[in-house]
């Protein structure tokens, strides 16, 4: 099959050649004769019309012959280096188009084609690649938000048909109330964090900048968790030096201290402490969120910025793991950083890095 289609390009180059191959084979031996008449006058030399004609015929064929070689040679070279790495790219391409992520181009080896072609083979390897990686996202997102979805809509479905039976005591139906009340809570925050996050994501977000005190912020947002901390009986820390100005949008950072203050309420226990400290150091503010709860392994801690991933499963019902992507989308459109330590069943720190205020440093 493979040899059959090479003969057939071969008869092909030579028909598209032939024409060509006549016309210069004419006219170089045209020249030829010419020169050879005038050159036999010049020296004297009688040349009979049978000695011309045969040097003629001689000339044509050679040329024809000759050319024909080479051409086929360039012919054989071209295909190899140029249409063949041709035909491998524009395949991949028409696969990629047609949505398939996983093709990968051989690169050729340098001595048969040119740099250029494995530049673009390069390329077109790195499309797939980044494409295959969106579209894993895209996939597990999509299957993500359905998992998540599932559990407080059966809890509402559950609880909503038992509410229709008939002459429920009065604490009961309010308890079943209660229960659909939290599961569509829970839906609801899913829906804002993924909104936040997707805007966020898309920079549909522009941060504000407002110079404000970044200790009085983290004093309201902590306030807020007094009900919790009293409840559970859990031991408060603060350190905030005062003073501390950033440029910021304060809206944005509240979403990074509100998070991290739910999670180290949330993954305490009783008696347990929870710790919140701002210092200075050199051109940034620095605050550090410390609780004496259950920490992570580094295997959890390697995975806990990303979407959806959730370490403690015991605590599941109590959030969707989207909290700390969207601590550290935020931390990075304020071109902040975030560090977190945490040893299993001792505690764990967060620190969050936030450039101060220019003017308020001179
Ligand atoms: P969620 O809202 O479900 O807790 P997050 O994105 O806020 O999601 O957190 C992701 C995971 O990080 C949690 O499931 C937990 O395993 C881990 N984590 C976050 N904060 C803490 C903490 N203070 N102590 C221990 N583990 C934590």
């Amino acid at each position: 099959m493979k040899e059959g289609r090479c003969l057939r390009w071969i008869l092909k180059a030579i028909s598209h050649y032939l024409t060509f191959f006549l016309l210069v084979a004419f006219v170089i031996t045209c020249c030829t004769m010419l020169f050879v008449s005038t050159l036999s006058e010049d020296l004297g030399i009688a040349l009979t019309s049978e000695n011309l004609a045969a040097a003629a015929k001689l000339t044509f064929w050679n040329v024809v012959l000759i050319s024909l070689i080479f051409t086929v040679i360039d012919g054989l070279r071209r295909k190899w280096t140029v249409e063949r790495p041709v035909q491998h790219i524009s395949e991949a391409a028409e696969k990629i188009a047609q949505g398939d992520f996983s093709v990968r181009v051989t690169p050729i080896a340098k001595f048969a084609t040119d740099d250029t072609f494995n530049e673009i083979i390069e390329c077109i390897n790195k499309i797939a690649e980044e494409l295959a990686s969106v579209e894993t996202l895209r996939t597990d997102f999509v299957a993500n938000v359905s998992h998540e979805m599932k559990t407080p809509l059966a809890v509402i479905q559950n609880y909503g048909t038992l509410l229709q039976t008939p002459d429920l005591p009065e604490q009961t139906r309010l308890e079943y109330a209660q229960a659909v009340t939290d599961a569509s809570r829970r839906l609801a925050d899913m829906m804002t964090n993924i909104l936040k996050l997707n805007r966020l994501e898309n920079q549909q977000i522009y941060p504000k900048s407002d110079t404000y005190d970044l200790g009085e912020q983290l004093c309201e947002c902590f306030l807020q968790y007094e009900s919790v901390w009293e409840r559970r009986g859990i031991e408060i820390d603060t350190d905030i030096e005062e003073n501390v100005l950033v440029s910021a949008d304060a809206e944005l950072l509240s979403l990074v201290w509100n998070n991290l203050f739910s999670n180290a309420f949330k993954f305490t226990e009783q008696g347990g402490k929870v710790s919140v400290s701002l210092s200075v150091e050199g051109a940034y503010a620095v605050v550090r969120v410390k609780d004496t709860g259950c920490g992570m392994s580094p295997e959890v801690g390697a995975h806990i910025f990303e979407k959806f991933y959730q370490g403690d499963t015991s605590h599941a019902t109590q959030g969707n793991g989207l909290g700390l992507a969207l601590v550290k989308r935020v931390v990075d459109i304020m071109q902040g950083e975030i560090a977190v330590e945490s040893t299993v069943g001792v505690g764990t720190t967060f620190t969050v890095r936030i450039r101060r205020n220019e003017h308020a440093m001179e």
